[in-house]
């Protein structure tokens, strides 16, 4: 596999063909239907968790820079945002791990009626390049500490730190065939994962055209329950009267060029309102480059290469399509650093982009936002909502009542109100539309890998 950051070769990778996936998927479901893991007490099972959470802590260096050399992010993103989130993720499931209970209903004197979480089986989760780790966690964690048994597939960018990741769990004392890691393409390791009828769940992250795929191969097979995290389009709504417009042009920059923008919640659309449009875009082009790329071991670099050739090639390709459609280019839209081997792209802004436009209306996956104005708080829902995506939004103003009745109005997994990306734990995360369905973190995530059984004891 070859480096983002200079096109050099830093690894060769086995690829796991259908039968390494079946023999996973037995160890799997071996380690599910007979060993010990289910079986355990919840707190037996999240010290382990506890103890890959220390253990991730620390490699925090040898993790942070295997993320920087197999897909580009800057170290001091994967060194100060992605790894710590890990850790932090294992320690937050094994703390609920106990904490999760059942039900006994009102039913009739002569009988008990109990609602039990049960763990769902075999997981099998299938995660993208752009957070490698924190996507493998946020699937791992709540699977695990439920008593489920885990195959990741990690994307064929990304093999070497989830690989990483399976060497810390091994030390952690995970027992055989709880966590087994399954690297290779998409269509051949990932399909024999979907197809297969020894998978009782998918948890899905990436995009969703694959995501399709996920739906059909369980319709094919077992119908396997399928969760999907997709992919977005998401509007950055700013109205005249939010409290500052600097911090607010601050936010929108990061939130489209950070992680050069292979966020699928990167606020890609910028609708601003049509009486401070110019002001407001001018200060966000003038925060641009703050952003230019480098490469992403310099820990003062802020953006770094996108993830292939090819990634950037239909970056540059799809501002070339807007450019010609009759969008302005404010800043950017050319491939740089040739010198370097690796494939950075400029930092972009697009202005006069027409909502009709593809650029307005499908993910670019790279550091480049499209604005788009409004007038009336009427016009800004509607552009908003006028993608096929609904993953996450925001909304900047200081009145309250268009504030709830903007976020309330948008159909999106996430509303930030005078703020963007945040979040933690705590709160889940998803979509809507063709974003997907089902949460990630918090509670809420154990929907996804448990079964409600229903025990009906009756006393004659
Ligand atoms: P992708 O869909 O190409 O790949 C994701 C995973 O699916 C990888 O492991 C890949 O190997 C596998 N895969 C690819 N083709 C497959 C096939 N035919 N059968 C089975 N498996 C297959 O996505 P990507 O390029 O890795 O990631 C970018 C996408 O992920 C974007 O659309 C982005 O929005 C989305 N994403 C969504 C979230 C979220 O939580 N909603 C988070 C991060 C990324």
């Amino acid at each position: 596999m070859l480096s983002p950051r200079d096109g050099k070769v830093i690894a060769s990778v086995d690829e796991a063909g259908p039968e390494d996936v079946d023999r996973a998927v037995r160890a799997a479901r071996l380690a599910f239907d007979e060993g010990p893991w289910p079986r355990l007490p919840a707190r037996e099972r999240a010290s382990f968790l506890f103890r890959l959470a220390d253990l991730v802590e620390a490699s925090a260096e040898e993790l942070a820079r295997t993320i920087s050399l197999e897909m580009g992010k800057p170290l001091r993103d994967s060194l100060g945002i992605e790894v710590p989130a890990v850790a932090k993720t294992f320690r937050w499931y094994a703390e609920l791990a106990d904490k999760v209970s059942g039900e006994v209903t009102q039913s009739s004197a002569s009988a008990l009626a109990l609602v039990t979480r049960e763990p769902a089986g075999v997981v099998a989760a299938v995660v993208p390049w752009n957070f490698p780790l924190t996507m493998a966690a946020w699937k791992l964690a709540p699977a695990l500490i439920t008593g489920c048994t885990v195959v990741l597939k990690p994307a064929e960018q990304s093999p070497l730190s989830a690989l990483l990741l399976a060497d810390l769990a091994s030390k952690a004392g995970l027992p055989a065939g709880v966590l087994t890691v399954v690297n290779g393409p998409g269509p051949v390791t990932g399909r024999a994962l979907g197809l297969h009828p020894g998978v009782d769940v998918v948890t899905f992250t990436g995009s969703t055209s694959v995501g399709r795929e996920f739906l059909r191969y369980s319709a094919d097979s077992n119908l396997k329950r399928v969760w999907l995290e997709l992919g977005g389009k998401s509007p950055n709504i700013v109205f005249p009267d939010a409290y500052d417009l600097d911090a607010a042009a601050d936010t929108a920059a990061w939130g489209i060029f950070f992680n050069s923008g292979e966020m699928c919640t990167a606020a890609s659309r910028l609708l601003v309102h049509r009486d401070i449009a110019d002001d407001f875009v001018a200060r966000v082009v003038s925060r641009a480059a703050a952003y230019f790329p480098g490469d992403p071991l310099d820990p003062a670099t802020r953006m770094g290469p996108l993830v292939s050739a090819a990634h950037r090639s239909s970056v540059v390709a799809r501002v070339s399509e807007a450019v010609s459609g009759g969008a302005r280019l404010l800043t950017g839209g050319r491939a740089c650093l040739p010198d370097t081997g690796g494939w950075y792209v400029e930092p972009t802004v697009l202005d006069r982009v027409d909502p009709a436009m593809p650029i307005a209306r499908s993910e670019v996956f790279g550091p480049v936002l499209s604005v788009l104005t409004f007038s009336t708080t009427a016009e800004a829902l509607s552009l908003a909502g006028d993608t096929p995506y609904g993953l996450a939004a925001a909304v900047w103003t200081r009145d309250l009542a268009t504030a709830h009745h903007v976020s309330r109005s948008l159909k999106a997994g996430t509303v930030w109100v005078n703020c963007y990306e945040e979040g933690d734990l705590t709160v889940p995360f998803g979509g809507a539309k063709l974003s997907g369905h089902g949460r990630d973190k918090s509670v809420h995530a154990l929907d996804k890998f448990t079964d409600l059984k229903t025990t009906w004891l009756a006393f004659p």
